[in-house]
């Protein structure tokens, strides 16, 4: 698929451009700030979209060399949606292992030369951006020693307005709340960081296990079938299960305190919160787990609310404040 990544606004390699676009405002008129930035993004290489939040860079490596998805990856799902129930060959995911996962420390400093160092709380988040660039569906238990299977990445709703993948706005509100995270003292491990990579659901889950996390945040966006007007956050916990007994009730405790963070931050329309047992990136947890179904992509208006910078910074923000609630209460 032809998609372009968005990146933050406050991402460093972009710092120069933003530098000379404030320079250039205090020099002179209108006219000639929307030519000084048109000249910046051509001198950095980058096109830049002057007054708007977000910035657009075309991809890369991320997408360029990969073969595009199939249609049945790119079929609108809601995520979780089990499609795969053949018999396990193994009781042991394979797949490609995970890179080395990016831990930012809430003790380092949060980007900003300015601040000073904020305080450890000591407490630790795996931060999922749901998917990846592309479907991975090879089938794989969907809990330790299950005959039940799912695939092992599914491939994600996109927005019916702006056809972005589900993948990459997870990606966006994941990078924000690493950031937000880390602000407040809580240490973050990354998933990933790029589009690029193929994670399964359950190694994503053995990342946090081998972490030690105080908690699994898993991101992800909704798609729902049929209907164009379905709009709102929903939150997932773990449904009780012989695999996810020892996490139900700090995942449910979780669950609460992010989602009622989340709906504060945002004023999105309160789809509740869903126990589920089919999750394999639950099932394969030893840590408590919440996924945030963060918007319904299938619902124009809250999919181009859900590409904007300002939306996505109010997501992660409200995640974060919950996630800070659930870790003080630890
Ligand atoms: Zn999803």
């Amino acid at each position: 698929m032809d998609q372009d990544i968005r990146l933050r606004p406050r991402n460093r390699g972009m710092a120069p451009t933003a530098r000379r676009r404030v320079e250039l405002a205090a020099i002179g008129a209108a006219a000639v700030l929307v030519l000084g930035v048109w000249g910046a993004s051509r001198l950095f290489g980058a096109p830049v979209t002057a007054g708007t939040p977000s910035v657009t860079l075309a991809a890369h490596a991320a997408t360029a060399a990969a073969p595009a998805p199939t249609p049945a990856a790119l079929a609108t799902a809601p995520a979780g949606a089990t499609s795969a129930t053949a018999p396990a060959a193994a009781s042991i995911p394979a797949t490609t292992a995970p890179k080395t996962p990016t831990v930012t420390s809430g003790a380092a400093n949060t980007g900003s030369t300015a601040k000073a160092a904020v305080k450890s709380t000591g407490f630790v988040v795996v931060i999922d951006a749901g998917h990846q660039a592309h479907a991975d569906l090879h089938a794989e238990p969907i809990g330790p020693g299950s005959k039940t299977t799912k695939p092992a990445v599914a491939g994600g709703t996109s927005g019916v307005a702006t056809h972005a993948p589900e993948s990459l706005i997870n990606l966006d509100v994941a990078l924000r709340l690493r950031r937000a995270l880390t602000a407040r003292g809580i240490t973050v491990i990354m998933v990933r960081t790029t589009q690029n990579v193929d994670i399964p659901n359950s190694k994503r889950a053995l990342m946090a296990n081998a972490a030690h996390a105080g908690l699994l945040i898993r991101l992800h966006c909704d798609g729902v079938a049929g209907s164009s007007s379905t709009a709102g956050l929903l939150t997932l916990v773990p449904a009780r299960n012989s695999w996810t007994d020892p996490i139900v009730s700090s995942s449910a405790r979780a669950g609460r305190d992010i989602h009622a963070a989340a709906i504060a931050a945002t004023g999105a329309r309160n789809r509740g919160i869903t126990p589920r047992s089919d999750m394999s990136g639950f099932n394969w947890s030893k840590v408590p787990a919440v996924i945030v179904e963060m918007g319904v992509m299938t619902n124009p208006v809250e999919d181009r609310r859900l590409s904007t910078a300002s939306y996505q910074q109010r997501l992660a923000d409200g995640i974060a404040a919950g996630i800070a609630r659930f870790a003080a209460g630890k």
